[in-house]
């Protein structure tokens, strides 16, 4: 039987996770950080779990005007360094932002190169055992123990290819 078979990309959302459960891991990560988990943090995670994709602080800032810039920054660099929230990198000007895969669920992203969009995909539990397994005998020659992945497609975006 192949792995491969199971190759099929299927988009992530809505996110699994109940809203109570999903704020109670963040302010346990926040409280292990040494950090409050502020009305202004919650509404961020709120936006966050709401989105279909990675967004800018631009973005989220559009989704909820009451928010100042400078605050979105800040509370979102906090909540990244409590591991509640994942920065992507992309070829663009401005990072993305996401709720961590522990709080959300194991994928993958698309970065469009040219407009820098990022939307995320999951793949078969037998698609990603066969990326593991083939990823673990790889690093183990290299002494390496690999414990997690993460896997970023990069091409154009179907907005951008048709442009
Ligand atoms: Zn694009
Ligand atoms: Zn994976």
């Amino acid at each position: 039987m192949s792995g491969v078979s199971g190759s099929r990309i299927r988009p992530l959302y809505p996110r699994a996770m109940p809203s109570e459960q999903l704020h109670e891991l963040v302010s346990m990560r926040l409280r292990q950080a040494g950090q409050r988990y502020t009305d202004k943090r919650r509404s961020l995670v709120d936006i966050l779990a709401e989105c279909e994709r990675p967004v800018t602080i631009h973005q989220i800032i559009e989704r909820e005007p009451s928010i100042p810039q400078s605050s979105a920054y800040r509370n979102i660099s906090v909540l990244e360094d409590a591991r509640a929230v994942t920065r992507i990198v992309t070829s663009g000007d401005y990072a993305r932002f996401e709720l961590a895969q522990e709080l959300t669920e194991h994928h993958h992203h698309l970065i469009c190169t040219i407009c820098g969009e990022v939307s995320d995909f999951t793949l078969t539990s037998a698609f990603e055992d066969d990326l593991d397994k083939r990823l673990e005998k790889a690093s183990r020659e290299q002494g390496f123990a690999a414990r997690d992945h993460r896997l970023d497609v990069l091409g154009t975006c179907a907005r951008c290819d048709s442009a």
